[in-house]
C-alpha cells in the first residue's frame, strides 16, 4: 500500500516535471524549425513528443524531459515527416523477385517510360491520328499480341485484380471448377477460394491435394459449370506422388462439357527458364498455343515490368471484360502502361535477357558473382567469399535457385549488424544465416556497390 502510494507521488512528480510546450518551443533546436514550418506542424510535433514521454512515464519507464531533448527529438519527427517514406533500398538478400522490396526492378526504357507519361501529357486516351476521344486499352494490345501470340489482350491493376474481373465477368452465379491442389494461398491473405466467392462465383474443388486427374474434372461438371480454373502454384511445390492433369487434357474436358478454360499462369515469364537451368516455370504464350480462352499473369514478377494484371486469350471472352463495370475501377495507370509497353518491346526486339534487370540477375553466372564478392573483399580487407544459392523468389519458381558467390562475415551479433546496414542513407538488406551476415553480389544493382562497400567498412571494422 504504502509503496504504491508512494509509487503514485512519485509518477504525478515525474509528469508535473514535463515541461511545457511553450517551454520546449523556445530551446533552440526549434528556432530553425519554427522558421521552416507553419507553427501549427511544429506545436504538434512537440505535443506528440510529450504525449510520448507521458505514457512511457506511466508505464513505469524513464522518459527524456529536458527540454532540449524534447526539442531535439520534436525536431527529427519533423524533419522525418518530409522524408519519403518510400524509399529506393540495395537487395543484398540474393532473391531476384523479392515481394517485400517491391518486385520487379524495371528497365532504364521502362523508367524513362513511365517518368515521361508522368510529367507531361500522354495520349492515354487521345487518338491522335482522328483527333479524337481513343482508348487506354490500344496502347498494350498489339504488344501483348505480338509477344504472346493471343488474339487479344488488356491490362488491370495486378493479377489479382484480373482473376476478380474474369471471375466476375464470366462466372458469377456459377460454379467453378479448381483442382484441391491449386486452391492456394498467393501470399498477403490472397487466396483463390475467397477471390472465387467474392467474385460472385462457386467454388467446386476436384481430386486430392496432391492428385487429380481430368476424370475428376469431367465428374464435377453440371448445367451451372461455368468455367475450369488451373492456377499455377507459384509459391510452393508438391514433390513425390503427386499429379495435375495437362492443359491439353484440361480443354478436353472444357470441350466436352462447354464451359471455359482458364489459366492463371502466375508470373508472366515470357523466357524459357530451362535455358538459365532452372526448371519449367508456365508461360502465357505456351497456355495460348494449348488454347486456354482466357490466361492471366502479372506484370512484375518474371515479366519483369510495373505493377500490373495482364489477361489474354480469345476476343470472343476478352472482349466483354473491356467494357464491364469492374474495368473501371480495376484499369491500370497511365505510366504502369508505359512502363509494361516498354518491358514488352524488350521482349518484341529479342532483348530482354540484356535489358531487364530481373532477367540480367538471373542471367548472371555464378563466376562472374564469384569475381564481384571477390572485389567486396578486396576492398574491404575483411570477409569471406563463399559458394551458395540465391532463391529466384516472389511468387515464382518455388524452391528455384541460381548458384552464386556471397560475402559472408562471421559477426557477434549479426542481426545487429544487419539493422545496421539497413540504417544506411540508402538501406541495404542482408541475409543472416549461421551467425553471419550475408550479401549476395547477384541482386545488387551495378552503380550500388561503393554504396555496400562503404557500409561494410564500419561493419568490417567494428569487429577486427
Ligand atoms: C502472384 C500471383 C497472383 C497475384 O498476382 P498479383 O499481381 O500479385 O496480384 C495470382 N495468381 C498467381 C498464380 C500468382 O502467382
Amino acid at each position: 500500500m504504502v509503496n504504491s502510494r508512494n509509487g503514485r507521488r512519485d509518477l504525478s512528480a515525474k509528469l508535473r516535471s514535463l515541461p511545457s510546450v511553450d517551454r520546449v518551443l523556445s530551446e533552440s533546436a526549434l528556432v530553425d524549425a519554427l522558421d521552416r514550418w507553419p507553427r501549427p506542424h511544429v506545436v504538434d510535433a512537440v505535443r506528440s513528443e510529450l504525449d510520448v514521454a507521458r505514457s512511457l512515464l506511466v508505464n513505469g519507464r524513464e522518459a527524456p524531459s529536458a527540454p532540449a531533448e524534447l526539442a531535439e527529438l520534436a525536431e527529427r519527427m519533423l524533419r522525418g515527416r518530409l522524408q519519403p517514406s518510400l524509399r529506393h533500398v540495395i537487395n543484398a538478400t540474393g532473391v531476384v523477385i523479392h515481394t517485400n522490396l517491391g518486385r520487379a526492378p524495371v528497365s532504364d526504357a521502362a523508367s524513362l517510360a513511365m517518368s515521361e507519361a508522368s510529367t507531361g501529357y500522354t495520349n492515354l486516351e487521345f487518338d491522335l491520328e482522328q483527333g479524337s476521344r481513343g482508348s487506354r486499352a490500344n496502347h498494350l494490345e498489339s504488344l501483348l499480341q505480338a509477344v504472346t501470340g493471343a488474339e487479344s489482350g488488356i491490362a488491370v491493376n495486378n493479377n489479382a485484380a484480373a482473376l476478380y474481373l474474369v471471375i466476375s465477368g464470366h462466372c458469377a452465379g456459377r460454379e467453378v471448377i479448381v483442382s484441391r491442389g491449386q486452391a492456394l494461398e498467393i501470399g498477403g491473405g490472397f487466396r483463390i477460394p475467397d477471390v472465387l466467392r467474392q467474385a460472385g462465383a462457386t467454388l467446386v474443388e476436384v481430386g486430392t491435394t496432391n492428385r487429380t486427374r481430368p476424370a475428376d474434372y469431367a465428374e464435377a461438371v453440371t448445367d451451372n459449370t461455368a468455367a475450369i480454373l488451373r492456377v499455377h502454384s507459384s509459391n510452393f511445390r508438391i514433390v513425390g506422388f503427386a499429379e495435375e492433369p495437362s492443359l491439353a487434357q484440361l480443354r478436353h474436358v472444357a470441350n466436352d462439357a462447354d464451359t471455359l478454360l482458364i489459366d492463371d499462369v502466375g508470373s508472366g515469364c515470357l523466357l524459357d527458364t530451362r535455358d538459365f537451368g532452372l526448371t519449367y516455370e508456365p508461360r502465357p504464350q505456351d497456355s495460348v498455343d494449348a488454347d486456354a480462352d482466357l490466361v492471366l499473369f502479372s506484370g512484375d514478377k518474371l515479366l519483369g515490368g510495373p505493377q500490373g494484371g495482364l489477361i489474354i486469350g480469345n476476343q470472343e471472352w476478352v472482349d466483354p471484360l473491356r467494357t464491364h463495370p469492374l474495368m473501371r475501377a480495376l484499369r491500370l495507370d497511365k505510366a504502369a502502361i508505359a512502363g509494361l509497353a516498354a518491358t514488352l518491346q524488350h521482349y518484341l526486339a529479342g532483348e530482354a535477357i540484356d535489358a531487364i534487370p530481373i532477367w540480367r540477375m538471373i542471367n548472371m553466372e555464378a563466376s562472374e558473382l564469384q569475381v564481384r564478392a571477390q572485389q567486396w573483399q578486396a576492398a574491404l580487407a575483411g570477409g569471406q567469399v563463399e559458394a551458395s544459392e540465391s532463391p529466384i523468389g516472389g511468387g515464382s519458381l518455388p524452391a528455384e535457385t541460381r548458384p552464386t558467390f556471397v560475402w559472408s562475415l562471421e559477426h557477434p551479433h549479426p542481426l545487429d549488424a544487419a539493422r545496421s546496414l539497413r540504417d544506411s542513407e540508402t538501406p541495404i538488406v542482408a541475409r543472416v544465416e549461421r551467425e553471419r551476415l550475408i550479401l549476395d553480389p547477384r541482386t545488387v544493382l551495378p552503380g550500388e556497390d561503393h554504396d555496400v562497400i562503404t557500409a561494410l567498412h564500419e561493419i568490417v571494422g567494428g569487429v577486427s
